[in-house]
């Protein structure tokens, strides 16, 4: 098919990114038993930033090789008058990445909507309220239903069941609160945003998602890890927190942009028995070495391809792969 410049150009674009982007997702996919082994050994705030790295990195070193090296090339060295076909194999490619475009942003752009009316429901039918010592806006919904999460992304605020309130004595209640303000402090539903944004390698097949669950899991410890900073007491009184919320009822996830106290009950337990064992102590001690090297090693991988990317030869290189990825 003969096609006009620009429609080559975006068709190369999205192929580009797909063939990168799925040739890295599947190193990304060989090396999770790895990483989660490594993130198992260090703390849980090492843990959530390794595995959202190698969650991540495939996705932002695609983007770089489009936008730094397919673009320029094309744009610099492809003359605009040729009119050159583009190959099936070319096109199916590009239809296979702007499907796993299309398919992550309608996933992210839904996941905020709802969040945002849940938000929005909460402040119509709860009130507002005030704690002392407590700087982040609070919600209180009146019913049984169990709720205490972190909403929203930009601006997050606290929301709170009346059912919680009052079966949780004010040490627990504070400690709980601090595990949501952990998770503000970390961004963690922003985090979560992007983990939806980022596309799954081949549209459909969410090949990614064993690190999403552990980056889950150990967002949830290192909230725990912050908001009991090291005090026995604190830890025992953040477990009973979460027992007694677990009493109360399965927890409802109501919005995907939430960050429970308690998200899942087969969590429960490791949580619990986690603050019992060490008043969380033996978890910070562990060394963050392990993690810190795994991401300089990766670091430094990245530093070389840049430095790759950065020589003369290297955009007319890439332009004679693109001519061949084309036909
Ligand atoms: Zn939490």
């Amino acid at each position: 098919m003969n096609a006009p410049y620009l429609l080559r150009l975006l068709c190369l674009s999205f192929a580009s990114f797909f063939l990168v982007y799925l040739a890295l997702a599947l190193l990304s996919i060989a090396a999770t038993p790895a990483v989660i082994r490594v993130a198992k050994r260090t703390t849980p705030l090492a843990a959530t930033r390794l595995l959202l790295f190698a969650r991540l990195f495939p996705l932002g070193l695609s983007l770089l090789v489009v936008l730094g090296l397919c673009l320029p090339s094309y744009l610099l060295l492809e003359p605009e008058a040729s009119a050159e076909r583009v190959g099936l194999a070319c096109l199916l490619a590009a239809l296979a990445g702007a499907l796993a475009w299309a398919i992550s942003i309608v996933r992210a752009v839904r996941a905020s909507a709802r969040s945002l009316e849940y938000l929005r429901r909460c402040r119509g039918l709860g009130a507002d309220l005030r704690l002392a010592g407590e700087p982040l806006p609070l919600c209180l919904l009146e019913g049984e239903t169990p709720v205490l999460a972190l909403a929203g992304v930009v601006r997050p605020r606290i929301v709170l069941s009346r059912a919680v309130l009052r079966s949780l004595s004010a040490e627990q209640l504070e400690t709980a609160l601090s595990h949501e303000r952990a998770h503000s402090v970390s961004h963690d539903n922003l985090k979560r945003l992007l983990l939806l944004l980022a596309p799954d390698p081949i549209p459909f097949v969410h090949g990614l998602s064993a690190l999403d669950r552990q980056w889950a899991k150990y967002a949830e410890w290192a909230a725990d890890d912050r908001a009991v900073a090291g005090d026995t007491r604190r830890s025992l009184s953040l477990a009973s927190a979460l027992v007694r919320i677990a009493r109360l009822g399965s927890p409802a996830r109501i919005a995907p942009l939430m960050a429970s106290l308690l998200a899942a009950d087969d969590e429960l337990s490791a949580r619990v028995d986690r603050l019992l064992r060490s008043g969380s102590a033996g978890a910070s001690s562990r060394s963050p070495r392990r993690a810190a090297l795994a991401a300089a090693a990766m670091a430094a991988a990245f530093s070389l391809l840049l430095a790759v990317m950065l020589q003369p030869a290297t955009l007319s290189s890439v332009h004679h792969i693109l001519e061949h990825l084309i036909r």
